[in-house]
């Protein structure tokens, strides 16, 4: 076998669309060999390594509000598709009220790949690895989406039907991200472990949001999404509906960790052994819900 020590970009053509109807119409006239991008940061990699071999590249950087991030006391907050994920971080609204985003994408590799990388970016790649797709998930995301037949929004939770796969079909450009406003006085943290403290996939990411809701029984509802453990990013709900219907205590908050991990179907990769995936599934839920319940208290 010949190893290319100095792979390079194969050719492709740059497009750049004026308008999102136009950018839809070219993808979908073009579909199996046009592709979308944003920062280029995982797509570019992938065309390096001969994974995609995209004719056409399509920019959706700059079109019709894809690079305002938005927030609104009532409605929430909206990031463009374009917003990049040190925008994300250095936004005080962000920082106020989703404070639990800005820590996933501080956790992607470094402040330079952050000028370029996106968080829509790192949903439409749709790896299970993807660092704040957790959050995403647990604050409850909606994508608005453009395809051929105008705009239509889909929730996060559906989006996901396997590693680089996902409910969008050709034509389609996804142009922001929705978060409602967080229920109040919710705590949330994001664990990663990786190979090394900087810049590394995870071997396992776990993300947990609480907060008060007298509607449950245990009077505090929880969410968990869990990283790098399936096909897709997950939310183990066995682990969600068992602390909302039992008193938080040291034991219980042990026991969610538990059905969390039960619910993984990892894989052996070069970051880690399925086996022990799932045992620091386990270890790292119950850390991330003993520090939010903590800090709930
Ligand atoms: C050195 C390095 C380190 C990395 N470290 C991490 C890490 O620690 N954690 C992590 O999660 N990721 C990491 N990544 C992966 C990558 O940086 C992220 O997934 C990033 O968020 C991708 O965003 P992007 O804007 O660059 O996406 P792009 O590369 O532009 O696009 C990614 C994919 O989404 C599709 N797409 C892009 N825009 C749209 C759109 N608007 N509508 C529909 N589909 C679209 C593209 O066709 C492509 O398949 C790393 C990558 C590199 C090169």
């Amino acid at each position: 076998m010949t190893i290319n020590t100095h792979p390079a970009l194969p050719d492709f053509e740059y497009i750049l669309p004026q308008t999102l109807a136009e950018a839809s119409e070219f993808l979908s006239s073009h579909s199996g060999e046009a592709r979308p991008f944003l920062g280029g940061t995982d797509i570019f990699v992938r065309m390096r390594d001969g994974i995609f071999t995209p004719k056409f590249l399509v920019d959706v950087k700059n079109l019709d509000g894809t690079n305002d991030l938005h927030f609104d006391p009532q409605a929430g907050l909206t990031i463009g598709a374009a917003v990049n994920m040190n925008r994300v971080i250095a936004s005080p609204e962000v920082q106020a009220h989703y404070s639990l985003l800005a820590e996933a994408c501080r956790s992607v590799a470094s402040y330079q790949l952050r000028t370029r990388a996106t968080i829509i970016g790192n949903i439409c790649n749709a790896s299970p690895a993807g660092d704040t797709l957790g959050a995403c998930l647990a604050l409850d995301g909606t994508l608005h989406i453009h395809g051929i037949n105008g705009l239509r929004q889909e929730s996060l939770g559906s989006f996901f039907l396997g590693p680089g796969k996902t409910t969008l079909k050709p034509g389609d450009v996804v142009t922001a991200i929705h978060f409602p406003v967080p229920p109040k006085g919710c705590a949330g943290t994001y664990l990663k472990l990786g190979r090394n403290q900087l810049s590394d996939l995870s071997i396992v990411g776990v993300t947990a949001l609480g907060h008060p809701d007298p509607s449950c029984q245990s009077g505090y509802r929880f969410r968990l999404a869990l990283a790098s453990v399936a096909p897709v990013p997950f939310v183990p709900a066995a682990a969600e509906t068992y602390l909302a219907s039992h008193s938080i205590t040291p034991e219980s908050l042990r026991e969610a960790a538990r059905l969390s991990a039960d619910a993984c179907s990892p894989i052996d990769d070069v970051r880690g052994s399925a086996r022990y995936r799932k045992q620091m599934a386990g270890n790292l839920s119950a850390r991330a819900l003993a520090e939010v319940w903590k800090n709930l208290n």
